[in-house]
């Protein structure tokens, strides 16, 4: 071991052998790096092929030479060379260079003689051009995910393996109002979201949570994601979020290495507050849908009976005059009838099954016509306000039906303001594109409607009553003072004539309601009914009256037969027609309900027609929504009577009909 040459001497003295030192040459130059051997002054010593090639140098001009003159071309060595830091250090040093668009390491070892001095370096000098590139291309591509994170419209944030937050788009910064800049290189990524500190869906797939752990936090309203494996996704309710607390569906995702080991985990948002509310209110009319169903059943039968009952004390009125007491409880027995049917009458146009005559109208007419009347209603401690559009579309509607529609809202906004106030009706226009209906939730035709506003300085309503305002039955008025049916009824309207209406009312600040109806389609306008007027009810033409419901037909054949008419009846179309058949003299008019068992009115009066080419026909019934009314709407042509009917409104309506011409 004493023999041992120092690099000195291996250098200086050559004390290897020839052959040994071209066998060390050989190895070096069989080296891919290149590699030189420095004195303490930078003078280099010794080389290799790589270095070679590297300098595009030979070995004769490059041995002898100064590192830094050589390689950099300057007289002191660089700023930072590596060299005279190991001087320092007596350690391995470093220096990255960029030349001719390569990339180098190099490196300096210190080469120390046994008694511990510097006697040399060793500069090994690697391409690392590759690796640089492969580093380039990672940060570049971790560059464009951040850049891809940051603009997707999806809030989406990434959290690394120990919970700190590396990404947080713009659209998290939305739906969480918190900024990047707040939360980046934070493990608070749950403050976003909660008020207090729990771990979000990321943070328990970072942590390779159970299940059962997860459950305990979404209380087992999280499912497994098919789109990543060890993904899951909840639905859950923020009350922490926005103004009113939001529904988000989220999505959270391991991010993984090459490995398949854990690095981090993504998660996504997305704000479903507005799918939920729309099903909610999908729920609601729903709901409304059914009670609409039931109201209309109850009302039709109801209407039967109220219509025997009306007839009844009608006629027991004409023959009791003489006995006063019981004329007045008669009276009030008919009166209270009345009552009743208009009642159901407001349940029949809610539950859309109301005759309805729709015409041309303009809603600036009626509110004009009504004007004196509401000014009544609503009393003199209201101020009442009228801002009509004067170019105001028209709408193809029943005017009773508008009437019942003002005349409820206005009555509503009147009990509102107790202590008096302002009470405003107003109309427009309004184009109504999908975006409008889309931002309200709702699905209906956009399209031109007419606007029909009434708005009151009133009470206002809470959320929990403007809720229920629409169902049948609701109030919040006294016993005796409101049925409820107002709302519903204005809404049953509205629906059927394909329109909708909003409310928009907070405590205290007064309620507006706007109705929406289709402006009328095309520009013709359909020919107005004429009117015939009527003096004298009675007449003396022979009528056949086709109805099921025996008291109904006996009331009307009593009614008919005590202002002078031949009648002659049937219990259903078949029965009709044979009672046509048989019959020898003239039938002028064929009276008859519409839907009945066997064979219905429209098809007994078609078949009866040939053989009375003079006949009229007048169909009674209270449903619209049968064989010959389509959607619920009276053709023109068609002579109707409504139920419940009185016995003096079918003896005009009979009179009205055998006067016309057609
Ligand atoms: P009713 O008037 O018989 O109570 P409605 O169906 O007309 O029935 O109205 C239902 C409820 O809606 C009312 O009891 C009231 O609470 C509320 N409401 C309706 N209109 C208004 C209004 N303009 N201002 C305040 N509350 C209203
Ligand atoms: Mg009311």
């Amino acid at each position: 071991m004493a023999e041992k040459p120092t690099h000195e001497e291996i250098n200086q003295k050559e004390i290897l052998p020839k052959a040994s030192l071209a066998q060390w040459q050989t190895t070096f130059d069989a080296i891919n790096d290149a590699i030189c051997l420095l004195d303490m002054n930078g003078k280099i010593l010794r080389c290799n092929k790589a270095m070679e090639s590297l300098l595009k140098k030979s070995s004769e001009e490059i041995i002898g030479g100064i590192c830094w003159e050589l390689v950099h071309g300057t007289d002191k060595p660089i700023k930072g060379c590596p060299i005279v830091r190991m001087k320092k250090t007596l350690c391995r040093e470093t220096l990255i260079l960029e030349v001719d668009d390569k990339w180098l390491n190099v490196a300096v070892d210190p080469v120390i003689d046994e008694t511990g001095n510097l006697t040399s370096a060793v500069h090994i000098i690697s391409d690392i051009t590759r690796r640089k590139q492969a580093e380039e291309a990672l940060r570049e591509s971790e560059e464009r995910l951040a850049r891809a994170v940051e603009g997707i419209s999806i809030p989406t944030f990434l959290i690394d393996s120990n919970h700190i937050v590396t990404h947080w788009n713009k659209a998290c910064e939305n739906l969480t109002g918190i900024s990047a800049a707040e939360i980046l290189g934070t493990r608070k990524a749950w403050s976003a979201f909660y008020a207090e500190e729990r771990p979000v869906m990321a943070d328990l797939i970072v942590d390779e949570a159970s299940e059962k752990e997860i459950a305990k936090y979404y209380e087992g309203k999280y499912n497994k994601s098919i789109l990543a494996e060890g993904a899951y996704e909840c639905e859950a309710f923020f009350p922490d979020l926005g103004e009113k607390g939001k529904w988000l569906f989220f999505t959270a995702a391991p991010l993984r290495d090459q490995q398949g080991k854990i690095v981090g985990a993504i998660e996504t948002f997305q704000d479903i507050t507005e799918r939920r509310s729309m099903e909610k209110q999908l729920r609601q009319s729903q709901k409304m849908e059914a009670i609409v169903a039931l109201a209309g059943g109850i009302a039709h039968d109801f209407n039967n009976l109220l219509t025997v009952i009306i007839g009844n004390t009608q006629l027991a009125l004409m023959n009791v005059i003489k006995d006063e007491f019981l004329r007045k409880k008669i009276e009030e027995t008919k009166k209270a009838g009345e009552r009743a049917a208009s009642l159901t009458r407001q349940l029949l146009a809610f539950s859309r099954k109301q005759i309805i005559k729709p015409l041309v109208l303009d809603l600036n007419e009626e509110i004009n016509e009504m004007e004196k009347m509401l000014k009544r209603t609503i009393g003199e401690d209201i101020e009442f306000l009228t801002v009509l559009e004067p170019e105001l579309w028209k709408v193809y509607a029943d005017s009773g039906q508008i009437n019942q529609i003002i005349m409820n809202l206005v009555v509503n906004a009147r009990d509102a303001m107790p202590q008096g106030g302002k009470l405003t009706i107003e109309t427009a226009n309004a184009d109504l594109d999908e975006n409008y209906f889309s931002e309200h939730g709702i699905k209906e035709t956009p399209g031109h409607y007419v606007m029909l506003a009434v708005s009151d300085t009133g009470s206002g309503m809470d959320k929990e009553t403007r809720e229920h305002i629409f169902e049948p039955f609701f109030t919040t008025k006294e016993v005796g003072k409101g049925t409820g049916l107002g709302l519903s009824t204005v809404y049953g309207i509205v629906k059927q004539n394909n329109g909708f209406i909003w409310v928009y009312s907070e405590p205290g600040k007064g309620t507006t309601f706007k109705v929406y109806l289709p402006k009328m389609k095309g520009d013709e306008e359909p020919e107005e009914k004429e009117q015939t007027p009527v003096d004298e009810p009675g007449g003396s033409e022979t009528v056949l009256i086709v109805e099921d419901d025996d008291s109904l037909r006996n009331l009307a054949q009593k009614a008919l037969d005590q202002h002078g008419y031949r009648t002659l009846v049937a219990e259903n179309g078949e029965e009709a027609l044979k009672v046509g058949k048989e019959r020898e003299g003239p039938i002028h008019l064929l009276l008859t309900d519409v839907v009945m068992p066997k064979m219905g009115g429209k098809e007994a009066a078609d078949r009866l027609q040939p053989l009375y080419p003079q006949m009229k026909v007048i169909y009674m019934s209270g449903y619209t929504d049968n064989a010959i009314i389509h959607h619920g709407v009276l053709t023109s042509e068609l002579n109707f009577l409504e139920k419940p009917f009185t016995p003096e409104g079918l003896a005009r309506k009979v009179r009205e009909v055998l006067k016309s011409e057609n």
